[in-house]
């Protein structure tokens, strides 16, 4: 295969994509598939989206990069903008999310070592995580399938189980930095958190003066309705690491902070070659704009509601392959009955994309700019995807019989 040459990392479809235009993708088979998937909740604005082509290939015959060494305006402009919207005054740009959420424990570290408590420098995550690949990542994610292989974890990090206040609060030490928690888990399985515990997690950290670091590398810029899910909640974090869809598809992310805690990582505690250049924030400008005009979360609010009614309909007329659906806005997990790879090869097959996750969970993740007519036409082929696999599980039954 042509594919050779790469890492074995990823069991990876027979299938890529020559064009796409907005919620569409059309294979290289020949066929048009609806992109439920957007990446992974990556391409916020659709495929090819005109204000995004537009600003990439104006920028592109400007510059692209000088370096964090100069002034980059494009960057100044977007931390600006990221700052107005969100409870953060100091930004650090990054090309992934993985290095987001890098960038974000190691300003929790720092802001207690600034405070002269060096020893305070322990992290508080949950079950069923997903943080990135770097090696601070899997170790904050605590997924042994991740780690395995890799020497020993990077130390520091206390994981306890899903939702469970009561061991937040029994880990938390003079030791502990921060609790780093994805407002609802995406890898994980599309599990939200309860809003109720968001607030309770925001009480024990201002109790005990731990910094609250939000992942919303996933659930963030709009794909919960909100520009950040944990508006739902009403708290704000002291950190947040933000990606995914704030590149629309170009690789790009940022670590978000108060002034008192971003204000800890002085010159010369961090940096990125890459991180934040000309090229990249420019298109990320471009998704604010789209994100940011008025009417537009509401709009994603609206259609996230018609497609969580559409899927539950789909869930009760095929109760032998779902169980429920779950998630907020266009950020939602079909549990299932069967191997969640089943579901996504039977969807695929009907035109459909979805992504499996954890706790055996399909996710739908549309495009933010998804229409009526085509949450429509995705929940009619997903429908039909769960026929043909009720008839290949009573066809296998006749066979065996
Ligand atoms: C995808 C994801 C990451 C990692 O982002 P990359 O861009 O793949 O490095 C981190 N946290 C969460 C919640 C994610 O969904």
């Amino acid at each position: 295969m042509a594919t050779s040459a790469l890492y074995k990392t990823y069991a990876r479809a027979d299938l890529s994509f020559e064009s796409g235009e907005g919620a569409w993708l059309n294979g290289s088979d020949g066929r048009r598939y609806l992109d439920f998937g957007s990446g992974i909740a990556v391409t916020a604005l659709g495929h090819a989206h005109p204000h995004m082509v537009e600003t990439l290939t104006e920028m592109a015959g400007k510059v692209w990069h000088t370096s964090n060494v100069f002034r980059i305006p494009e960057q100044e402009r977007f931390a600006e903008r990221l700052c107005a919207a969100t409870f953060s005054d100091r930004v650090f740009v990054t090309n992934s999310g993985t290095e987001a959420v890098e960038a974000a424990i190691k300003t929790a570290r720092r802001y207690h070592f600034a405070n002269g408590e060096p020893d305070r420098y322990r992290i508080v995550t949950f079950d069923g995580a997903f943080h990135g690949r770097t090696i601070a990542a899997i170790a904050a994610g605590g997924n042994a399938k991740y780690l395995e292989g890799f020497g020993p974890a990077l130390e520091g990090f206390d994981q306890v189980p899903f939702g469970d206040f009561e061991a937040v609060k029994a880990v938390v030490g003079p030791q502990t930095a921060a609790v780093l928690i994805e407002p609802v888990q995406g890898e994980g399985g599309i599990r939200p958190f309860a809003n109720e515990f968001l607030r309770k997690l925001r009480d024990l950290c201002d109790e005990t003066g731990t910094l609250l670091v939000l992942d919303e590398v996933q659930t963030g810029v709009g794909r919960t309705g909100k520009l950040f899910a944990h508006e739902w909640s009403g708290i704000t974090p002291d950190v947040m690491a933000i990606a995914k869809g704030i590149g629309g598809g170009f690789p790009l992310g940022a670590c978000l902070a108060t002034a008192e805690v971003g204000d800890a990582m002085v010159a010369g505690t961090h940096g990125s070659t890459y991180g934040g250049n000309a090229l990249a924030c420019a298109v990320g400008n471009a998704v604010l704009d789209v994100v940011l005009a008025p009417g537009f979360l509401d709009k994603v609010s609206e259609q996230g509601i018609v497609l969580k009614q559409k899927l539950a309909a789909v869930v009760d007329a095929h109760p032998a392959i779902f169980d429920t659906v779950r998630g907020e806005g266009l950020m939602q997990g079909l549990k299932c009955r069967v191997a969640p790879q089943d579901v996504v090869l039977a969807t695929r097959e009907e035109g459909l994309i979805t992504i499996g996750a954890g706790d055996n969970v399909v996710r739908l993740l549309p495009p933010l700019v998804v229409t009526a007519d085509e949450i429509d036409e995705a929940v009619g082929r997903l429908d039909r995807a769960a026929t043909a696999l009720e008839q290949a599980s009573v066809a296998q039954a006749g066979g065996t019989a």
